[in-house]
């Protein structure tokens, strides 16, 4: 089987262990809700064609697998994002106070240009929220950063989250402001594959 798409792009999902990253790319690739009962070590990666814009592009996602449990997000895991999910839990402060330092990680190990779209996650847990939503858009606004509120158990905003990112780079390459062909940025342009060797190139 071979396919096609205009562009890919690298995208992380980063955050505290516990926000629900892992969810997120579960059901964003497989439109449903990963239940608990699966706690080996989770999906790793995931891979999906989206169009945007009348654009086909392949989002390569990169989960942490676990390391941000131990403080080892490690730099090979950054290189050469376009686009990330900036993960906290709407019920736990904790998880929104330690933005910053992921923030910080992110724009020095990925590309210069990252996209990033902070998420608020488990918003169907309303009842026992710890962050509000002015507070966080405020948050987003001061940093350059896109902001939704997500439920990775209900879906909702999930799918919107990927291609609100996705639609902001190809913007930026639209207008010159990213170039596809900087080795390092993240994205390649007009692939066609066989077999998925190409996108090992770009790792
Ligand atoms: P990760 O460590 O960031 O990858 O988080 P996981 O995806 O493993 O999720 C951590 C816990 O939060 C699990 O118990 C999930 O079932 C739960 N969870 C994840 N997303 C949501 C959500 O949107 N709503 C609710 N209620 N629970 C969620
Ligand atoms: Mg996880």
């Amino acid at each position: 089987m071979s396919e096609t798409y205009d562009f890919l792009f690298k995208f992380l999902v980063i955050g505290n262990a516990g926000t629900g990253k892992s969810c997120l790319l579960h059901q964003f690739i497989e439109k449903r809700f990963k239940d608990d009962s699966n706690h080996t070590i989770g999906v790793e990666f995931g891979s999906k064609i989206i169009n945007v814009v009348n654009k086909y592009v392949k989002l390569q996602i990169w989960d942490t697998a676990g390391q941000e449990r131990f403080r080892s997000v490690t730099r090979s895991y950054y290189r050469g994002a376009a686009g990330a999910l900036l993960v906290y839990d709407i019920t736990s402060r904790e998880t929104y106070n330690a933005l910053t330092n992921w923030l910080t990680d992110a724009r020095m190990l990925a590309s210069q240009n990252i996209v990033i779209i902070l998420c608020g996650n488990k918003k169907d847990l309303d009842a026992d929220r710890e962050v509000t939503f002015l507070e966080a858009s405020r948050f987003a606004q001061e940093n350059e950063l896109m902001f939704l509120e997500t439920s990775a158990l209900t879906g909702e905003n999930v799918e919107e989250a990927f291609v609100q990112c996705a639609r902001k780079i190809l913007n930026k390459i639209e207008s010159g402001e990213l170039d596809p062909e900087r080795m390092g940025s993240g994205i390649q342009s007009k692939v066609s594959e066989d077999s998925d060797d190409r996108c090992k190139d770009m790792i």
